[in-house]
């Protein structure tokens, strides 16, 4: 016997139990950002690998050791499967010249890609939910950027969810705070780990990010680049600020706060959770006004974030979020040639007026059959037998809360059935 294949490691399927309720979340961030103005756009999952090193930066996790890159064995091009979204819709947007005329607000969602140790929270293909607002320059978007947010855990009940928000300043001032830590981490070597030595000189605001604990005393007293922020950086943050304190969100700000990825600038934001242990960020973003630039657009400020799907249905999961079982609303019997084909045209006409109907297929006895119309969760069923499909009848049985059996022409199913459902939402209700 040969083995069964298996998925890849920390590439998971997502069977149907599971998946309805995914669907059921996209809905509702669909919704949810359409009553914010922002419109979907969808890109390739695979892009040119020089996209992903300009964007987020050589010296980076993702660039270093993340990505899937791999060369295109018909024409040598050098290719990636997306680590993360903004890369990719920053290039479309320039590519197809969106930003001339109005500032865009766009989302998107889908699978990335990340070649990291799988643990709970954290997967090799997982998927995000990314917004991006092109074309902004004031802190209004990126309050609003969080206060939509806000909604979201509202919508879905979550509670145990915290803000965590900080300036990254202008890239100058960035570059004096770089000067004073690199002074600052040089004269601290010896205590570095290997990591912290390595990106001394090539990344050291990534060297305060550490997660090492023996290093957070040296951290915490490290050049902070909040005394550095110029008065223009300053009132932003500060602009972010009031607006969120005019919504009363409460937020932490978090000078060590840096994101793992080079292109942010001034604001930068995550929402963190306790209760998914260790991979407790579900959500993450931020300003990036260099990047249209770096990528070769026209200069236009920027601002977004990006959510992960499997924390945040973890955690909605974990909050006592429950989706309920799509039901059909009719599951339809039929036993015998003649009651196969009348079944036929008794559901397509139930479809035409808007009900589901899960016809059954494959024969068996009536008793069988029952069976899986109980299990299948819907309120009625419809039976047909020979001996109704010879004078064009069928009958209808609800399947919760009793109620007697009847049988009707076939014409007249629809209208009936539309009357029995009112009446038990009515009842319901
Ligand atoms: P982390 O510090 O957890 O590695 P990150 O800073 O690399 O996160 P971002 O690139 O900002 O993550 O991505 C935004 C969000 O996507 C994260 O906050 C997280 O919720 C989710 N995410 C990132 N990497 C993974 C992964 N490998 N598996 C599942 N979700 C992930
Ligand atoms: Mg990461």
């Amino acid at each position: 016997m040969t083995h069964a294949l298996q998925a890849v490691r920390g590439m998971n399927d997502i069977l149907p139990d599971t998946a309805e309720i995914w669907e059921q979340f996209e809905d509702l961030v669909r919704d949810w950002l359409r009553s914010y103005g922002y419109r979907p756009i969808r890109m390739p999952l695979v892009e040119p690998t020089p996209l992903f090193k300009r964007a987020i930066g050589e010296v980076t996790d993702i660039v270093e050791k993340e990505m899937y890159s791999f060369e295109d064995a018909l024409n040598g091009e050098h290719l990636t499967l997306r680590p993360e979204g903004t890369a990719s819709c920053v290039r479309a947007v320039i590519q197809h010249s969106l930003l001339h005329g109005a500032p865009q607000r766009l989302y998107y969602h889908g699978p990335m890609f990340r070649h990291e140790r799988p643990q709970k929270g954290r997967y090799r293909q997982f998927h995000q939910i990314g917004v991006e607002s092109l074309g902004f320059d004031g802190p209004d978007i990126d309050a609003e950027h969080i206060l939509m947010c806000t909604r979201l855990w509202d919508d879905l009940g979550l509670t145990d969810i915290r803000l965590e928000l900080n300036s990254l300043g202008s890239s100058e001032e960035r570059a004096a705070h770089r000067c004073a830590l690199v002074a600052y981490l040089d004269a601290h070597r010896d205590q570095l780990d290997e990591d912290g030595r390595r990106r001394l000189h090539t990344n050291p605001l990534r060297v305060l990010d550490t997660k090492n604990p023996l290093l957070q005393p040296i951290m915490e007293a490290a050049p902070r680049l909040s005394d550095y922020l110029g008065d223009e950086s300053w009132a932003h943050f500060e602009g972010v600020q009031q607006i969120l304190k005019d919504a009363g969100i409460p937020y932490r700000i978090n000078h060590r706060l840096v994101r793992g990825l080079d292109y942010y600038n001034r604001t930068v934001f995550e929402w963190v959770t306790d209760r998914l242990g260790a991979q407790g960020t579900v959500c993450a973003g931020g300003r990036y006004d260099g990047l249209i630039a770096q990528l070769g657009g026209k200069p236009a400020p920027a601002a977004g974030f990006a959510m992960g799907v499997e924390r945040l249905l973890a955690l909605w999961q974990e909050s006592g979020g429950e989706a309920v079982r799509p039901a059909p609303d009719v599951y339809l019997v039929n036993a015998g040639i003649e009651a196969g084909r009348l079944a036929f045209r008794a559901a397509e006409a139930l479809r035409s007026h808007g009900f589901s109907v899960l016809q059954h297929c494959g024969g068996g006895s009536f008793k069988s059959q029952m069976k899986r119309a109980d299990g299948s969760g819907a309120p009625f069923a419809v039976i047909i037998g020979d001996d109704e499909a010879a004078v064009g009848e069928v009958s209808i049985k609800p399947l919760r809360g009793g109620g007697e059996q009847r049988r009707v022409a076939v014409d007249a199913l629809a209208e009936t059935l539309a009357e029995l459902l009112y009446l038990t939402e009515e009842r319901e209700a």
